[in-house]
């Protein structure tokens, strides 16, 4: 993919279908586009602190002086996707006297996405919506599949909406100014769509994982698009995750409850990259996994510096916690597994015991 050159990948399903378009400083003509696609529209640009910060000067100032614009942001952090923000953002909509002819566009990563999209499933029973993810980890996961909602003093993303975008824009370049941490935080979820779907990507990230984290040009976006290409897929055969799409959850039902016991200290990234370890342990344990595909998945964990931050819980929480998760039915934690690098398999129920000696492996006593 050359400088000015676009990707453009469509995912259609049975209630909906939208394209994903990738490139390198697009955002300019994406936003002419927006308007041109949109111009009998008010369009209502939602962000978070940090984003209109960064990006004050340049494309918010831009759209800002546009009329039919607005520009609404809110406190920057996991803490602010609720209900109250969600309020808070309504409130201001109902105040512009926006009806239904409004496009809501959220502008930053996941937690914009899905709150942005959450209140557009919603206002007045649902105006179109585009995501412009900014995030790795928004642009290779949550920005697509139609995923959007809000959390509750319960449970993550306990509150929410299938509402799927309109389009999606993925501007590499807004990783430029994403904190390294962040950058892990994404490169978790490119691994697992590698290792559930993708063998070649998963050679092409056993030699370039350091150019990828690097965000080298040619590298990060090979993989950001194979991941994209995986994500798309099972999302077209299984919106609503009562099949296939269960395989996305490969790291998770280790990783999710890793992630709550830390009281979410460990990114998102890190706890399914921790998640996956144990659960490529488990694949070998039951006997589904070879040992030699089991070494060249921990070597990329490590490799990309997923397992650096040890997490020190108790294998008997995390099991306890895992039996809780929203996922599991009954409470019988299913696990997604893996036969192979490339070959996902859902819906696995693996004996505690099996359990306990994967993450006891892992160093959790
Ligand atoms: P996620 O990791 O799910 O995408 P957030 O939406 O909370 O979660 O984004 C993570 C953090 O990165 C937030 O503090 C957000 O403000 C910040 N952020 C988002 N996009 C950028 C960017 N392009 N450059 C710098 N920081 C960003
Ligand atoms: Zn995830």
């Amino acid at each position: 993919m050359s400088n000015s050159e676009k990707e453009i990948i469509n995912v259609k399903t049975g209630r909906s279908h939208y394209e994903i378009i990738i490139g390198r400083n697009i955002i300019d003509n994406a936003f002419e586009e927006v308007l041109h696609d949109y111009k009998d529209y008010t369009i209502v640009i939602i962000t978070d602190s940090n984003v209109q910060r960064i990006y004050e000067n340049n494309i918010i100032q831009k759209l800002n002086n546009k009329e039919g614009v607005y520009i609404l942001s809110f406190k920057a952090g996991e803490e602010s996707k609720n209900r109250k923000t969600k309020e808070f953002l309504e409130d201001r909509l109902f105040e512009l006297g926006l009806g239904r002819d409004t496009l809501i566009i959220a502008l930053g990563g996941g937690v914009t996405g899905d709150l942005a999209g959450f209140i557009a499933a919603t206002y007045m029973r649902g105006v179109p919506f585009i995501q412009i993810p900014t995030t790795l980890l928004s642009q290779v996961d949550s920005s697509i599949g139609g995923k959007v909602g809000i959390d509750h003093p319960t449970g993550k993303n306990l509150l929410g909406a299938f509402y799927p975008p309109n389009k999606v824009y993925i501007d590499i370049d807004f990783l430029k100014t994403l904190p390294n941490e962040e950058i892990i935080n994404g490169i978790a979820e490119i691994i697992k769509a590698a290792i559930i779907q993708d063998s070649e990507l998963f050679r092409y990230l056993e030699s370039n994982i350091d150019r990828v984290i690097n965000l080298e040009k040619g590298y990060i976006e090979k993989a950001i698009i194979s991941s994209l290409k995986v994500k798309a897929k099972v999302v077209e055969s299984d919106e609503k995750e009562s099949g296939l799409r269960k395989i996305l959850n490969f790291g998770h039902t280790i990783g999710h409850s890793i992630e709550v016991l830390s009281n979410f200290e460990l990114s998102h990234g890190r706890a399914v990259g921790i998640g996956m370890a144990v659960e490529t342990i488990i694949a070998q344990k039951i006997g589904i996994l070879k040992n030699e595909e089991k070494e060249r998945i921990f070597r990329i964990l490590n490799k990309s510096k997923l397992l650096d931050k040890p997490f020190k819980g108790s294998a008997d929480e995390i099991i306890k916690k895992t039996s809780l998760d929203k996922k599991s039915r009954k409470g019988i934690a299913e696990y997604s597994l893996i036969k192979g690098i490339g070959f996902a398999v859902y819906g696995i129920k693996v004996e505690e015991e099996i359990v306990r000696d994967s993450l006891v492996e892992m160093g959790f006593l």
